[in-house]
């Protein structure tokens, strides 16, 4: 079996020969942008270097996919956003001579571009704009070197765009002052996020990330029921391709909503314990959640086995990382995620301490919010 195959089967609940490994998220690292000689912004926004720097999560790192979208602003910066690019010079070690920084992720520069839905306008020349046309043509780029890749899109949804062109809080405050404020963004929204994940899938993309930031520290679940879920509703349907949600932070608490608006799976974060979410809703694809922070950026391979193996315990359909990694992450990090799913992993004899470092984090932070409980909840 492909790993295309292998992919779309594990999307569509069909039997696959071994589990699925891939993330609808970026693997892009600092480690590859070195040892290609290629750099953020270019690898945002040209479309060959964007190809070279994704397609090395199938080529050399053992995954089932390829998903070349980097940041999350892409989107935005075709609408017309002022982009921060975050030409930040490379950063070593003197001792070492490993990377310790190097090119931030960009962010959207403030003012805000809109301050009202009356003044959304998705440009007519939308998917030609430098960022879009970029990530289509690497698609494109990517199908006809990889044909037995899985080539996952990705978008943002009217969510994550209301965020990123009205600022977060200017729009997440009119969920309480003004409710026909947030329908009207996400409606006029909507049709930029199918467009742009339609011209990927015609350009060779097997399925679609759709990302919209409801994250469970910011906005509660009845409020993902009540204005973004019946968005989805619409938007699923008219995208041509199996859709994955990818929404960070907490999330066992919308899961069955997020099930309800259609997706096909949903790739979840190291907040929720995988276990109780394939109790919540068992079942649903689930793609997660190995711990970016806690784990790929700070463990040793031999954790990161470890809690891979714990999540495979889990019955989790899709094995990644939880979000797009931190580019400080390293190629052996990242390589123990396909190489534990598949119980192929061989770490250090002398290391007999392996730690599940994520479920570590969440009993830590369980700890924490007992402590300091009963405040009021500050999500809307
Ligand atoms: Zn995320």
């Amino acid at each position: 079996m492909t790993g295309r195959e292998r992919y779309l089967n594990a999307l569509q609940g069909k039997p696959v020969d071994r589990i699925c490994v891939g993330s609808p998220t970026s693997l892009a690292t600092y480690e590859e942008m070195r040892r290609l000689g290629i750099e953020w912004p270019d690898a945002h926004y040209e479309a060959a270097p964007i190809a070279l720097l994704a397609e090395r999560s199938y080529t050399d790192h053992g995954y089932d996919s390829i998903m070349p979208y980097f940041s999350i602003i892409l989107g935005a910066a075709a609408l017309g956003a002022e982009i921060e690019w975050g030409e930040d010079p490379w950063e070593f070690d003197k001792g070492t001579g490993k990377i310790i920084s190097g090119p931030r992720m960009p962010a959207v520069s403030p003012p805000n571009p809109w301050t009202t839905p009356d003044e959304i306008v998705i440009p007519d020349d939308f998917l030609e704009r430098r960022e879009t046309k970029a990530v289509i043509d690497s698609i494109r780029i990517l199908r006809e070197r990889h044909p037995d890749a899985a080539v996952i899109g990705k978008v943002m949804g009217p969510w994550t765009l209301s965020y990123h062109m009205f600022g977060p809080q200017e729009f997440l405050i009119n969920v309480i002052l003004d409710p026909d404020y947030v329908h009207a963004c996400l409606d006029r929204l909507m049709p930029a996020s199918i467009e742009f994940a339609n011209a990927q899938i015609e350009a060779g993309a097997d399925a679609i990330c759709l990302a919209d930031h409801s994250t469970g520290d910011l906005v509660r679940a009845e409020t993902y029921r009540d204005y973004l879920m019946p968005v989805h509703q619409k938007i699923t349907p008219q995208i041509n391709s199996p859709v994955i949600l990818h929404c960070c932070g907490k999330t066992l608490d919308r899961m069955q909503y997020i099930k309800d608006a259609g997706f096909e799976a949903f790739h979840f974060a190291t907040e929720n314990d995988p276990h109780e979410a394939k109790a919540v809703v068992g079942d649903f694809n689930l793609v997660g959640n190995v711990s970016n922070f806690v784990t790929l950026l700070s463990g040793r391979p031999e954790d990161v086995a470890f809690e891979v193996e714990d999540i495979v315990s889990a019955g989790i359909d899709i094995i990644a990382p939880e979000c797009a990694v931190p580019p400080q992450v390293t190629n052996e990090n990242l390589m123990a995620v396909p190489a534990a799913a598949r119980g192929e992993f061989q770490g250090d004899p002398s290391i007999t301490d392996p730690r599940n470092m994520a479920h570590e984090y969440r009993v830590e932070v369980a700890k924490q919010s007992a402590a300091a409980s009963s405040g009021p909840a500050l999500s809307l």
